[in-house]
């Protein structure tokens, strides 16, 4: 029984994750196609994202910990560790079931419990926490620029909001989308659905007009070269998969793909309304996944992308003859054609086998399943941009899955989509309103202060050889600031789509911003990199590390709300913000980006035995992740989280770094603050997905496990043996 639960719980989330992955994926935006997201593995976020079923809380049950620690998978190094006996106090469920505890022995819990208990999470939104808050005050804003749009007199501001408010208007007016119907992406779909022969599938997959809107049998992103960062190179990636992650399939029967409601009902939905009869359209369901079960073998699964290996497997730097040779009977040189990529010197290709097979799968008697394939991925891309009873089949469906209930009001997921569809215009106008120059400087400052001690901790490092304590500084010293909104902008002044009242919709729309955006992209082939050019989404409540250009980023939507304040002590700073820059400079640092040098080239900086040395650290981070069980029978994977649990832990070791030069500086609000920043409420279904999907600890563990580590922690609260904080001297962490 539980084995069945698990499968199924496996499979619902995978959905969440191909949902949280699709809308739009067509349209190669800055932002959307940043460098890392080539690699999979590279870039990295500070937020926690959502995720699934369970059948439990493993310490509320009375199941985890110590009774189960013979059947835990345990590490070298770190065997006969007791396990924590925190309950996942990110699921409320769970906190309703359990007594308070002493912040001794459950620190996360004992100090966010009345807030878990009181809090509701808001209507759409699967979980809640500082972040989602803060996200929904963006939101807000967002909105207010759209409905009380500011007359612009910079002509750039000017050109973004005849945009914004456009587009706004087409997604808001819900009878011409109704009277319109599927009629838009039954015109883009129609050429594919004709398809019966190879032939016919390739000529579809050379057109220009298929790389722009609909979704074809590769991906291909221009960004930073692994081995030439200074100038960009064609990444060449395998499909997305509708269940996301490619472990998924293996476990699938046909009749279990069949069955799941984003198949059965979000994307038959479409089918039937593009003219499929009910039975016809099982058939292309079935020749849907039959392709995706065939090439998901062959496609790296989630925990094989955030191994530590991962980016040397990706780095395979071919010429276009090489691909070609690989490729086989796959027309691959015709579709990067249509990108305007064929011409570039470099590609990477990430994931050889997946190449291969495809060469196998081209093939004649398997059109039907790849034509299909690309009816079911493309229809469901755009199923939120459809007429209202699609809109309402899709999130009645997600909300099944995440365990949210009811919807966002209409204005709030117009902003989304506005927000998702011009994120550079959204995000200029943004900067104009909300992020003070003030607020770049002051991060700045303090971002700053904590590179310095950063500096000081590598110095002292006794574990490092002199030889890579200096590759570790250079790269420190060379790391870029990217802090809440660029100086330099792009010129997107010809960027234009026609709106309603000029015969546009919101497909059309896409297809002319796609094609300004492919063509970017194409101007970018075998170019330098301009590095005073970001591509993140200044909007966003969100930060990264980008190892391929050796950048921080600090988009200015994070620095807002209860996330970042002026006024706020040096205690409540480092707890938030500072904990965020930390973070993000550790990823330079942490088992991946460690992989890259100072200009963001993929490298080996490292002698052999502190490399050695490294790892031997990291191995012990990841046995004592594997030994925690936030589920009954389900443990937290340490190689999945790796890189986030080490970004973690060094940030804390680096505020307590800055702490000690704070002259009468207050541990207790210091970590009370900083725990307060995690608190967090999920559904059950959630909290899963998180588990087993994201590359991020539970947000309980992002304090419990990281305090535990330090003296300053164990001083403050006189923690001693046999508390639940407690954690053996020899048995702690230290990566850095
Ligand atoms: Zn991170």
């Amino acid at each position: 029984m539980t084995g069945l639960i698990k499968r199924y719980t496996a499979l619902l989330c995978a959905v969440l994750i191909a949902v949280s992955m699709s809308g739009c994926q067509n349209i190669q935006g800055p932002g959307t196609g940043s460098t890392s997201d080539a690699g999979g593995s590279a870039q990295t976020a500070v937020e926690a994202q959502t995720g699934e079923t369970g059948q439990g809380p493993a310490s509320v049950t009375g199941n985890g910990g110590d009774d189960n620690g013979d059947d835990l998978h345990t590490g070298e190094g770190i065997v006969g560790v007791d396990a924590a006996t925190w309950v996942d106090s990110d699921v409320q469920q769970f906190v309703r079931l359990v007594d308070r505890p002493r912040l001794e022995d459950d620190f996360h819990l004992a100090v966010n419990m009345d807030w878990m208990l009181e809090t509701e999470l808001p209507a759409g939104y699967p979980s809640f926490d500082p972040i989602t808050e803060r996200s929904i005050e963006v939101d807000g804003q967002i909105a207010d620029i759209l409905k009380n749009p500011e007359k612009e007199t910079d002509p750039a501001l000017i050109h973004d909001q005849e945009l914004v408010q456009k587009y706004y208007k087409m997604w808001m007016d819900w009878d011409t989308r109704n009277e319109l119907g599927i009629e838009p992406l039954k015109e883009r779909l129609e050429p594919l659905m004709n398809v019966q022969t190879l032939d016919e599938l390739t000529a579809y997959l050379s057109r220009p007009e298929t790389a722009i809107s609909a979704t074809e049998l590769l991906q291909c992103d221009v960004s930073m070269d692994w081995n030439n960062a200074d100038y960009y190179a064609v990444y060449v990636l395998p499909v997305d998969l509708i269940f996301g992650d490619s472990m998924y399939y293996g476990m699938m029967s046909e009749d279990d793909a069949m069955s799941e409601p984003y198949y059965d009902e979000v994307i038959r939905h479409i089918l039937v309304d593009l003219g499929y009869s009910d039975e016809e359209a099982t058939g292309v369901l079935k020749r849907c996944f039959a392709f995706e079960q065939d090439i998901a073998e062959y496609i790296m699964t989630t925990e094989e992308q955030s191994a530590r290996d991962a980016v040397v497997k990706e780095n395979n730097p071919r010429t276009m003859e090489q691909l070609e040779a690989e490729a086989g009977d796959f027309p691959i040189r015709q579709m990067l054609a249509a990108y305007g990529a064929d011409g570039s010197d470099t590609y990477i290709l990430t994931e050889p086998e997946w190449l291969a097979a495809m060469d196998v799968l081209y093939d004649e008697d398997y059109v039907q399943n790849l034509r299909d394939y690309l009816i079911c991925y493309t229809a469901q891309d755009y199923a939120t941009l459809l007429d209202r009873s699609t809109y309402d089949v899709y999130y009645e469906v997600i909300n099944g899955i995440s365990g949210a209930q009811g919807t966002k009001s209409d204005e709030k997921s117009a902003a989304d989509a506005v927000n998702t569809f011009l994120p550079m215009q959204m995000g200029r106008l943004y900067a104009d309103r909300y992020v003070t120059d003030e607020t770049k400087k002051e991060v700045s400052d303090l971002t700053d202060e904590i590179i310095d001690a950063y500096r000081d901790m590598l110095k002292e490092e006794s574990f490092l050889s002199e030889e890579t304590r200096r590759s570790a500084v250079t790269k420190l010293d060379n790391l870029q600031k990217r802090i809440a909104k660029p100086d330099k902008w792009e010129d997107d002044s010809g960027l234009t789509f026609k709106g309603g009242e000029e015969g546009g919709n919101l497909l059309s729309a896409q297809d002319q911003v796609g094609a300004y955006w492919v063509e970017r992209m194409r101007s970018r082939v075998n170019q330098k990199v301009d590095r005073d050019i970001w591509t993140s989404r200044i909007q966003q409540v969100n930060a990264f590390y980008d190892p391929s250009q050796n950048t921080i980023t600090l988009c200015g939507g994070i620095l807002g709300g209860s996330l970042y304040d002026a006024s706020m002590s040096r205690e409540e700073l480092f707890a938030s913000v500072g904990d965020t820059v930390a973070h993000e400079i550790s990823h330079a640092f942490d088992t991946t980006g460690a992989q890259f040098d100072e200009k963001g080239n993929l490298r080996n900086w490292w002698t052999e035995e502190d490399q050695k040395a490294f790892a031997q650290r990291a191995d012990k981070l990841v046995a004592y992740f594997d030994n925690i069980e936030p589920f009954q029978d389900v443990n937290c994977v340490g190689s999945q989280i790796e890189g986030e649990a080490i970004a973690d832990l060094v940030a804390m070791k680096i505020l307590l770094r800055l702490a000690a030069r704070e002259p009468g500086f207050d541990y207790d609000k210091f970590f009370r603050s900083f725990s307060e920043t995690w608190k967090t409420i999920t559904t059950i279904q959630t909290e899963y997905y998180t588990l087993s999907q994201d590359t991020h600890p539970l947000a309980y563990l992002r304090v419990n496990a990281m305090v535990q580590q330090f003296d300053e922690f164990y001083d403050t609260y006189g923690i001693r043996k046999g508390d639940g904080m407690y954690l053996a001297p020899d048995q702690r962490l230290e990566v850095w």
